[in-house]
């Protein structure tokens, strides 16, 4: 299997937040707001997608390795620190 080191966004924040269970998530009416993606409340960083495996039980990444992580670098598929990209 090949190994697929790219960035993926993945979004942080309290946990209430990632299950759009904020109200930020509500229309004025009470209703799910589907026009937002994401509150405010969430960082959005970058992870390595191969590093940082999803995990299906609790449903959210749990241990996230930003990108570009040492193995991406060691390949040449990100610039080191300091490189232009
Ligand atoms: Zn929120
Ligand atoms: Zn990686």
């Amino acid at each position: 299997m090949t190994e697929q080191h790219e960035p993926i966004t993945v979004y942080s924040g309290a946990i209430r937040c990632v299950e759009r269970d904020c109200a930020e998530y509500l229309t004025a009416d009470g209703y799910d707001n589907e026009a937002v993606e994401n509150c405010s409340h969430l960082t959005p960083r970058q992870v390595c997608k191969e590093c940082s495996p999803y995990d299906d039980d609790a449903g959210f990444i749990i241990t996230a390795v930003a990108w570009p992580c040492p193995t991406a670098v060691d390949l040449g598929i990100a610039p080191r620190d300091g490189e232009a990209a």
